[in-house]
């Protein structure tokens, strides 16, 4: 694959379909309480007004083409860290990592919900931030306007050591064995915009984690392109980590590279450097492959392993 325009706008459309995704959860949970408490359009009408009971018919219409909608709409739901969908599980690392930590026990839906997330990320690396993660679609966004504005006032591109995300991760599984798994949206940022959305859909109101999303968002703005993604984020770092040696990877024909050209390396949100084969945090979000001059970019299976590459490896 050597189409960086046509990676890019697949990772905006499916980002924008989780973002999607995570309000549809959100409203699911209006439509179960109606069920629960009315069970009946009319009845839906008279208590709530006529907008919920078009809401209320659609979707029990829908969820009727896959059987009993009220057994349908329950397979699907949860949190961004823990979804079903069509009864299918989606687990995110940390959280299992979190449960484990605080429960001792290992639950097996939750173990299941990691099969696809893990074959994900063995497979082209860390992919899920560029394709699935609905925050990063925000970050991508103020990378825009910190571009926009840097053309005006001097913006500092501070970096931090890697192993800081390490470190947060570390610190959110103690801290949340004594005030639960609530920490998390202080560190995570899909976390953070998942509660947001979910807080805003079902209940109408604002919760805490609007400020998380506010601070990461400052963040990115003002300390560097993707800061929070490269220097926050755990999950963006265990996944970088599983991934770092996946069937897939971003491939660089050193042949046909400009001795003089680093516009991969600068074009790059997660300062990765094409240009020396390295592939660690690559995200496969195309960019890089959009810029290149001499298209020497591609994505394909991963080279064998290079000099920088087990360099990098035990950084
Ligand atoms: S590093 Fe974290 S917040 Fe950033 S894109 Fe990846 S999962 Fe999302
Ligand atoms: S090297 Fe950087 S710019 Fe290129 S695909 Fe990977 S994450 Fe995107
Ligand atoms: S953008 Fe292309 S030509 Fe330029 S340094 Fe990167 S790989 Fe080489």
């Amino acid at each position: 694959m050597r189409s960086g325009r046509t990676l890019l706008v697949v990772s905006i459309i499916t980002r924008a379909g989780v973002v999607l995704l995570l309000c549809f959860l959100a409203l699911l949970t209006n439509y179960h309480n109606l069920k629960q408490a009315y069970n009946n359009p009319r009845l839906v009408e008279l208590s709530e007004g006529r907008p919920m009971r078009v809401f209320y018919e659609k979707t029990d219409a829908l969820f009727s083409a896959f059987g009993d909608p009220a057994e349908e709409a329950q397979k699907n739901g949860g949190m961004t860290w823990s979804i079903r969908i069509g009864g299918i599980p989606f687990t995110d690392p940390v959280a299992a990592l979190s449960v484990l930590v605080k429960s001792h026990r290992w639950e097996l839906g939750f173990g299941l919900g990691l099969i696809i997330p893990l074959s994900l990320a063995l497979l082209f690396g860390r992919v899920f931030c560029a394709y699935v993660c609905p925050a990063s679609l925000l970050f991508f966004t103020i990378s825009r306007i910190r571009r926009l504005v840097a053309k005006f006032f001097w913006l500092p591109e501070c970096s931090l050591h890697r192993g800081f995300c390490w470190g947060i991760l570390a610190g959110g599984l103690i801290t949340a064995l004594w005030i639960g798994h609530g920490v998390w949206t202080l560190a995570l940022p899909y976390f953070a915009l998942g509660q947001t959305l979910f807080h805003g859909i079902a209940y109408g109101g604002i919760s805490f984690s609007l400020g998380s999303l506010v601070v990461f968002g400052l963040l990115d703005l003002m300390m560097g392109r993707q800061f929070t993604c490269r220097y926050v984020c755990p999950t963006g770092r265990l996944l970088g980590a599983i991934g770092s040696r996946s069937v897939f990877a971003l491939r660089h024909q050193a042949g046909d590279c400009v001795d003089t050209c680093t516009s991969c390396i600068d074009v790059c949100p997660m300062k990765v450097q094409p240009k020396f084969d390295e592939t660690r945090d690559c995200s496969m979000c195309g960019e890089c492959l959009t810029i290149c001059p001499t298209r020497c970019l591609s994505i394909g299976l991963r080279k064998p392993l290079s000099k920088v590459d087990s360099i990098s490896c035990h950084e």
